[in-house]
């Protein structure tokens, strides 16, 4: 039987912040379900729901055990989701709620932070059907042992991105407050512009270096499913942009955005003894404490020891020091220093993978401006550099303007274009290359 094109939509808390607003979403949903499309709707809780429920918990328990804080979490959630049923049903769009456990949301026990590990399609399949229109609720699913669970702060990305995955849907719609994934945050840099398209990969490094638009794990989950995602706005209606698979254009732009990460922390470990498992020494602990360390750099050993710097979650600063002080003698440890008054700020784009001399336009802008890099890391698409967090609007606006990021007055340059210096030769930081990059660089002039 020939399917019809089936579209998730999922709202997030802004979206759905009122009884009005959830009638607006209503009306995109009925848009697309009198159109023919069969439809899954996902709904975030309430805007400012879940943070009031994490300080009531607080007021409860200056400690509350995780499998509560899942319990009382969820209800959020599934206030949104009657809510909007109600107002569907009332448009004559029918519709019925359906919670985490409900729909077979399968997670691990990893409470606050559970991950997905299957999912009952057949329970949508019925609904869809009958051309009901499922309004799942976000951010929650349900452990083995029977407890209630939730996906991790914007989780409801991930469970429409999961729905999206085990339906084969045509499209996910992620519609949130912005009208799409921008160059740089529009707040700090006022000339962003809004991309059309975009990689899940580069979509990836962005949600992970600061961007918020998407949970991290939604463009795990879209990538590895090849989920056609669209980041539109619930306000403003348009295309919003697409993230898809890696396409070839996608190369001859060397930037595709900035981001920054203000949500970090930075320990330093000094004089650690420069010995074979010591490094293993001091992440096996963080990992074993959930703790997810991202830049980390180890300085050449001098007498014998060493310096080891990193950076974690700002919300795990504290987490992370007591384990390291715990640690501390073990490792021979003479002094641990922490800072959370850094950024990361990071440029993003596929096509570095074929340009050399980004890194260098990078370092020379935030020089210009007199910002001072504390530390450096790089993967095949992004360069990221730790600066003072007083400085971050600034940098953003300098690396933007240098790789020409701004709204181009013709539309000609669908996706930013080259820096003055473009391909330097003489760059510091040596990228890695795959495949034949003399052709790629020919074709991407
Ligand atoms: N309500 C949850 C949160 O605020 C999940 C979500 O919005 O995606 O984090
Ligand atoms: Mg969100």
């Amino acid at each position: 039987m020939k399917r019809r094109p089936l579209i998730v939509q999922k709202f997030g808390g802004t979206s759905v912040g009122t009884i009005e607003r959830m009638q607006n979403v209503a009306r995109l949903v009925a848009g697309e379900y009198r159109s023919g499309h069969d439809v899954v709707v996902v709904a975030s809780a309430m805007a400012g729901e879940t943070n009031r429920l994490i300080e009531l918990a607080h007021l409860a328990s200056p400690d509350p055990e995780p499998r509560e804080l899942d319990c009382l979490l969820t209800t959020g959630e599934q206030v949104s989701v009657a809510l909007l049923s109600m107002i569907l049903n009332q448009m004559g769009i029918p519709a019925r709620s359906i919670l985490g456990f409900q729909m077979g949301m399968h997670t691990d026990t990893a409470h606050t932070k559970a991950r997905i590990v299957a999912l009952d399609r057949a329970r949508f399949e019925a609904s869809i059907d009958e051309r009901i229109v499922l309004v799942a609720a976000g951010f929650q699913g349900i452990a083995p042992d029977g407890h209630l669970t939730t996906l991790g702060r914007g989780g409801s990305d991930t469970t429409a991105v999961a729905i999206a995955a085990e339906l084969d849907a045509d499209f996910c719609d992620i519609y949130t407050d912005v009208d799409g994934v921008y160059t740089a945050d529009p707040n700090v840099c006022p000339d962003a512009r809004r991309l059309e398209r975009i990689s899940y990969e580069e979509m990836l490094e962005l949600a992970s270096t600061g961007a918020k638009v998407l949970q991290i794990r939604s463009v795990e989950l879209g990538m590895k499913y090849n989920v056609p995602l669209r980041v539109r706005s619930s306000f403003s209606g348009g295309p919003g942009t697409l993230v898809v698979k890696e396409e070839a254009a996608m190369e001859d732009v060397l930037v595709a955005g900035v981001a920054c990460d203000k949500n970090e922390a930075k320990i330093s470990l000094r004089a650690v003894a420069d010995r074979p498992g010591m490094a293993a020494l001091i992440f096996t602990p963080l990992a074993e404490a959930n703790i997810v360390v991202d830049m980390i750099i180890q300085n050449v050993a001098l007498d014998g020891t060493t310096d080891v710097t990193f950076t974690v979650p700002r919300t795990d600063l504290k987490q992370a020091l007591a384990v390291m002080n715990r640690a501390s003698s073990a490792l021979g440890i003479q002094r641990i220093e922490s800072d959370d008054r850094i950024a990361k700020i990071s440029v993003v784009g596929v096509g570095m993978r074929s340009h050399a001399g980004v890194a260098t336009t990078m370092f020379r802008a935030l020089s210009d401006e007199g910002i001072n890099i504390q530390m450096i890391s790089t993967s095949e698409i992004k360069i990221s550099g730790v600066i003072e967090a007083k400085d971050a609007d600034r940098a953003q606006r300098a690396l933007h303007a240098a790789f020409g990021l701004a709204r181009a007055p013709s539309a000609s340059t669908p996706r930013g274009t080259k820096p003055k210096t473009a391909v330097a030769k003489k760059g510091t930081v040596a990228k890695p290359k795959r495949g034949s990059t003399a052709t790629k660089r020919k074709r991407a002039r």
